[in-house]
């Protein structure tokens, strides 16, 4: 969706907002184009900016949690998302970025988990939701408060997959969810996690995706 919730087109690797080239079959940005992403798809609710970035901002930070089912729907109702849910196998995952143990304690919840649950309940996707096989093993600081420059060292070699389980995700698909997408530093390092794992791919959904920059 545009700023007032129009909808816009994205890029279907990195959900930036974007325009189709005249011929394309697949609709990517231009760096995309140029480069490999760590996403084999990626999809955006909303456009990270006034007004929504206030309502996510209360929806993190204020236990909106009541929210869950208009956002997850919002999530759904994007182009493609409801289709790449129910092509998920029994044996595919769909995981919540995760919290450190420590912010999870501060906050009493994890909104990419909220929505995780409500994304599989409103879809009947068959995927397996876990909120416990992708771990952030170390606390960092909030991607938000890092310049641009500083957020890939900040989460590089924070995810892990719980050890115990770690082989489960090989030869399978993952579709990660979070709230808010901005550099994509994490989603990528989550991802490049799942992929030394040996998933086969790894796609994300987020409520809310910021602007190209
Ligand atoms: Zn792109």
């Amino acid at each position: 969706m545009s700023r007032f919730g129009q909808p816009c087109q994205r890029c279907q690797r990195c959900a930036l907002s974007t325009v189709a080239g005249p011929d394309q079959a697949r609709l990517l940005c231009s760096r995309c184009r140029r480069e490999p992403f760590g996403l084999d798809a990626c999809f955006a609710a909303l456009p990270y900016a006034f007004p929504w970035s206030g309502l996510v901002a209360r929806y993190k930070f204020a236990d909106q949690t009541g929210w869950t089912p208009f956002l997850a729907g919002l999530m759904l109702a994007q182009p493609g998302v409801r289709d790449a849910l129910t092509e998920l196998g029994p044996h595919d995952w769909l995981l919540p970025m995760p919290l450190s143990a420590e912010r999870l304690g501060w906050r009493g919840y994890n909104q990419a988990w909220e929505l995780t649950r409500s994304l599989q309940s409103q879809s009947s996707c068959p995927a397996r939701a876990d909120s416990a096989l992708l771990l952030r093993t170390r606390h960092t600081r909030p991607q938000s408060e890092l310049k641009r420059s500083e957020r890939h060292d900040n989460v590089k070699g924070a995810f892990a997959l719980e050890p115990l389980r770690a082989t489960h995700v090989a030869g399978r698909r993952v579709m990660l969810v979070d709230d808010v997408m901005t550099s994509g530093a994490s989603l990528l390092a989550a991802a490049t996690a799942l992929r030394l794992a040996g998933a086969a791919q790894v796609s994300a959904i987020v409520l809310a995706r910021t602007a190209p920059t």
